[in-house]
């Protein structure tokens, strides 16, 4: 019997890894467009919640959901 106590997990909606609940968190994904000769730079914060692990929120934009900025 090989039951694990480690607690309980979530799955990481970007990337699938399985990781402990809490290293987990509610974002909004960020599209970011990169400022060009003819446009500015443009932020675009997706309204659907997404559970993210650590390694995808070091890589990619985000917002933690209930914060006013994105963590670009
Ligand atoms: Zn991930």
């Amino acid at each position: 019997m090989a039951t694990s106590s480690s607690g309980p997990t979530a799955t990481c909606d970007s990337c699938g890894r399985v990781e402990p609940a809490a290293d987990v968190e509610a974002v909004h994904r960020v599209y970011v467009t990169p400022a060009a000769w003819d446009v500015e730079e443009r932020i675009e914060v997706v309204d659907e919640v997404e559970r993210w692990c650590f390694p995808c929120r070091s890589s990619y934009p985000h917002q933690l959901v209930g914060t006013e900025a994105p963590e670009l």
